[in-house]
């Protein structure tokens, strides 16, 4: 046992704020306390404050597990170790090398992401990696990109919010998934200026001077919409625009068509209301607009953030001081997770994959040629759906990530990992895709190890090591530099100590879009959170990206031409609901974590489902019954709470919970064509009394 005789300054396991905080205690008795950061300022959610819990979990997995006789079984680790790698090799002998797939989380520090990028190209040699993150901000990631030329989700600080008079949150229910995030609107809320887009009156819509409340998947015609009432309103930023923006015209074109009136139609948005946030914006000394999932996870999630990027260089805010265009980041890491290549499409440094000059520099860091380097793979949901299947992945390792509860469609997911002829997954605790692996390694969890966090703003931060782990337990670097050396890779390409691979991920990210050559551990241990890019090691850090130019060859935004397309399912005679899916406040993502903290757990059990009391009663349905909820896809059973200020035609769903109560079992993977984002947020559905 280690006692902790000082408190360790560290920052918080769950979301994208990476709230500061400061565990103390012992193995056995840790705690944490709240702690000073520009994000939180000393505010903590329920999560964060019980974090401490995980700690100390009983379910904790110490030894690794083997399946024999279809049972998991405790097993040494070089007994297990072993094992995958005669497994892998023979697969990869037989089948070549994309016949192995690794599938990473938004969670893993920039550490984790970029070793199992590399374990996965030069190890494993395959092409097939990519994680969880295509499920959470990529359609703001590939937005951000084609009109910014970079995508660095909030391309200023958190607290530059609090000096705004209007913030737009389109899609983005901080006040439960970020409680603390709230404190930055206080001053637009206070001045009228909060407007929340979303088809749920949820926590966030009652902070709002303004609800917007659209049908789920019309949030890009609105946009569309408020774009055209922006410019025949005489709200046109015509100098912005003519100096630092291209591709006007084209776009225009798309939304001149519609109308208020026919934007009224098609979303439920009345035309006042339409009027009413325009104006709010327009006329905001200080004005940003930020979306989250509620816009993004969408089969049109990068055209529909396009849409409202298009409404924001209308009106002259992005690469100005005091207003913008940000994506609201959820996972822990999903900034950073998306930078160091375990991305199909990625290599270290933000770098695409298909660039020669991009391969050559990190083939350089690695020490091999640009040649020996695969290509880009599968996304996610395909790489999924591939699994067992001829031609797709035979193995799949499994890092960060619960893909049986949090991918769509997830009956189909279970039997596209029962096909495979090995399942491996590291975690800390048995996920219910760790039961279903044939072989689980159990590692170390955030307050157990050192590492570096991206979050939201793009801010680079230690998260730092304050216990020590369980007997049996080891790192995900660890890890993959076992089996590394097992596939016959030299040890020294795979260094297992964080601040060794931070070091090496500094020289890959070196001239990319997402340098971090001149951040150390030195820096980060002083006290510093330094904000991307950071170029040169006595570089202060860039807190406001796009202030000169944006990162296009001319410097310029670019406007794209979209236009609005529905849902990919939309209600019919048979399933004539919407379902839309989310978050509570007490759960996060696939609620693998929350579900074992007993203060989390008994505020939120069991599933539910929202629904307007007006639609239950023609179901049959009342308040508190259990009900199941139909798509084409499947089944989720969920008790029913009724929700007067929910839309008639709209039922919610969270997606924490496992088993029958999986909301993914009816979500639709329909995939945007350019983020490869699945629909989670519309499919449709209808509701049937659980006899
Ligand atoms: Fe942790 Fe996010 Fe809650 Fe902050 S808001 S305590 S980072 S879960």
């Amino acid at each position: 046992m280690t006692a902790i005789a000082t408190a360790t300054a560290t920052h918080c396991p769950y979301c994208a704020l990476q709230c500061g905080m400061a565990v103390s205690g012992n193995e056995q008795a840790p705690r944490v306390d709240p702690r000073e950061f520009p994000t939180n300022r000393g505010g903590l959610c329920q999560k964060g404050w019980t974090a401490a819990s995980l700690l100390t979990t009983p379910g904790r997995l110490t030894t690794p597990l083997l399946r024999e006789d279809g049972v998991l079984r405790p097993v040494t680790w070089d007994i297990a170790l072993d094992f995958v790698a005669d497994k892998l090799r023979a697969l990869r002998a037989e089948h070549g090398p994309d016949s192995v797939a690794v599938f990473g989380g938004g969670g893993l520090t920039n550490e984790k992401s970029y070793l199992l990028g590399k374990f996965a190209r030069l190890a494993l040699g395959t092409s097939q990696i990519d994680y969880n993150g295509r499920f959470c901000m990529s359609s703001a990631a590939a937005a951000g990109n084609r009109a910014f030329g970079l995508d660095r989700g909030m391309p200023f600080p958190v607290t530059d919010l609090d000096t705004a008079d209007a913030v737009v949150l389109v899609g983005g229910n901080v006040a439960e998934t970020m409680p603390p995030f709230t404190q930055h609107l206080r001053q637009a809320a206070d001045r009228g200026g909060l407007i929340v887009i979303d088809p749920r009156r949820t926590a966030t819509a009652e902070l709002a001077s303004l609800h917007l409340q659209p049908a789920p998947g019309t949030d890009l015609c609105l946009a569309l919409g408020l774009l055209h009432l922006a410019v025949a309103d005489g709200h046109f930023a015509a100098d912005y625009v003519a100096t630092r923006t291209t591709g006007f015209e084209a776009a225009w074109r798309m939304a001149a068509r519609w109308w208020p009136e026919q934007v009224e139609r098609v979303t439920g948005v009345s035309v006042a209301d339409q009027r009413a946030a325009v104006r709010l914006l327009a006329q905001a000394g200080s004005a940003y607009v930020l979306t989250g999932r509620g816009a993004e996870q969408h089969a049109s999630g990068a055209d529909t953030v396009s849409a409202w990027i298009n409404l924001c260089l209308a009106l002259g805010l992005p690469g100005v001081a005091g207003s913008g265009y940000g994506c609201l980041t959820g996972q822990g890491n999903g900034q950073g997770g998306r930078e160091h290549g375990q991305k199909a499409d990625q290599l270290p440094g933000y770098r695409m994959i298909a660039d020669p000059a991009a391969r050559a520099h990190v083939a350089g860091v690695w020490g091999v040629g640009p040649d020996e380097l695969p290509g880009p793979g599968r996304s996610a949901y395909e790489l999924l759906d591939a699994l067992g299947q001829p031609g797709g992945p035979k193995a799949m390792l499994v890092f960060g990530s619960n893909v049986l509860v949090s991918a769509p469609r997830s009956n189909r997911i279970a039997e596209r990992l029962d096909a495979l002829e090995l399942l491996v997954v590291a975690d800390f605790v048995l996920s219910e895709t760790a039961a279903r692996a044939d072989v689980v390694f159990p590692v170390t969890q955030w307050a157990e190890e050192d590492g570096t966090m991206t979050n939201l703003e793009g801010r680079v931060l230690l998260r730092r090591k304050a216990l020590t782990p369980p007997l049996g337990v080891r790192g995900d670097q660890d890890l993959l530099a076992e089996l590394a050396i097992r596939l016959g890779q030299p040890a020294e390409r795979f260094p297992t100590e964080a601040e060794t691979v931070f070091t090496e991920l500094r020289a890959a990210s070196k001239g990319g879009p997402a340098d971090y050559s001149g951040i150390d551990y030195d820096r980060l241990r002083a006290g510093e959170a330094l904000y991307w890019p950071v170029p040169e090691n006595d570089h202060p850090g860039t807190p406001r990206m796009f202030l000169e130019r944006f990162n296009t060859p001319d410097g310029r935004a670019r406007f794209i031409p979209v236009d609005h397309r529905g849902p990919a399912e939309a209600p019919d005679a048979d399933f004539p609901l919407y379902a839309t899916t989310g978050r509570v406040l007490q759960h996060y993502q696939s609620g693998a974590q929350t579900r074992l903290v007993p203060e989390l757990n008994d505020a939120v059990p069991t599933m539910f489902v929202e629904v307007h009391p007006d639609t239950a009663a023609r179901a049959g349905l009342e308040d508190a019954c259990w009900a199941r909820v139909i798509s084409r896809r499947g089944t989720v059973l969920a008790q029913v709470r009724t929700v007067p200020s929910l839309r008639t035609d709209t039922v919610f769903l969270p997606f924490h919970f496992p088993g029958d109560q999986r909301a993914n079992l009816i979500t639709n993977p329909a995939l945007d064509p350019t983020s490869r984002m699945p629909e989670f947020k519309v499919c449709a559905v209808r509701l049937e009394a659980l006899s």
